[in-house]
Order: C-alpha cells, then sequence, then structure tokens
C-alpha cells in the first residue's frame, strides 16, 4: 500500500488534481479579506508559549497569502513528538534541536494550478512573504518548504 506522501512525490493524480483547483477558486476570494492581527513576536527568550501562538497566527496569515495567489497547500510535518528524535525518515529533520519538536516550525505541500510543487524556488513568493511578517523561511538554507519562528538561534 502507497502512502499518502508517496503519492504526491508520485504526482497527484487526477481526482486530486480537480480538487485542488476546485479548492484553490473558491478560497482565492478569502485572500482579499482583511489581514488578521498577528501578536507581536516576543523579542527575548521565554517560555514557548508565546512563540506557539504568534506562530500559529502567522501559518494562518500565510496560508491565507498563498491562496489569494492562487496556491493550494496541505500539512506536510507540522509538530513532531519528542519521541521522534533520532527517528530516521528520510527528507525529514530530525536533529534534537529542530523547531518542529516545539510547534514553531511547519512543512508545506504546495499546490497551483493542480500541480505538485516540489522545488524550493516553487516556495520563493511565499518564503518571502513569510519572512515580511516576521517568520524564518527555509528556502535561505536550501529547505524550501519549510516555513518557522526563529527561537534560541534555531530555525
Ligand atoms: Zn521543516
Amino acid at each position: 500500500m502507497m502512502g499518502i506522501l508517496a503519492e504526491l512525490k508520485q504526482g497527484i493524480n487526477k481526482e486530486m488534481e480537480k480538487a485542488v483547483v476546485a479548492a484553490t477558486k473558491e478560497l482565492n476570494g478569502h485572500g482579499q479579506s482583511k489581514p488578521i492581527d498577528l501578536p507581536p513576536i516576543p523579542t527575548k527568550l521565554m517560555p514557548l508559549n508565546p512563540w506557539q501562538f504568534a506562530f500559529a497566527a502567522r501559518v494562518a496569515e500565510l496560508i491565507r497569502f498563498a491562496y489569494s495567489r492562487g496556491y493550494a497547500v496541505t500539512f506536510a510535518e507540522a509538530r513532531v513528538p519528542k519521541e521522534c528524535i533520532g527517528c530516521a525518515k528520510v527528507g525529514t529533520n530530525r536533529r534534537a534541536t529542530s523547531l518542529h519538536f516545539d510547534g514553531l516550525a511547519i512543512d508545506l505541500n504546495l499546490f497551483k494550478d493542480g500541480k505538485f510543487l516540489q522545488n524550493t524556488e516553487d516556495h520563493r513568493e511565499l518564503g518571502e512573504y513569510w519572512e515580511s511578517i516576521g517568520g524564518c523561511w527555509g528556502g535561505r538554507f536550501n529547505d524550501g518548504n519549510h516555513y518557522s519562528l526563529e527561537y534560541a538561534g534555531r530555525k
């Protein structure tokens, strides 16, 4: 049995392609509405909690922006349990310092016109927007679908 990620990597099938195009069209209009009020990003080292709220609010804004530009997204890796530190998984950051363990990073699968966009450069428009609202884009270190909020020097 093939997993969903393996299927995505082999190219989305026709039904999924139609669904992605329809979802993109339906949601595009919402991108034009008023941006949400983002909580401030904490400026000095504090407990994680304020960062997690600031991060989640920015991910909402990033997804809204993506749809306003004709993209569709799904979640790939979001928060990862600490038990997974050291787990082997190809293409996935398993270093103990990964912000995925802290709820401060998300990897997004990106689609446009029914196509699954897998290259770092494909994420540039979103990545630069993400940086403009205080985020850290993985495209700066060859990890284009990684969106995080820097914490304690980690990205
Ligand atoms: Zn990541």
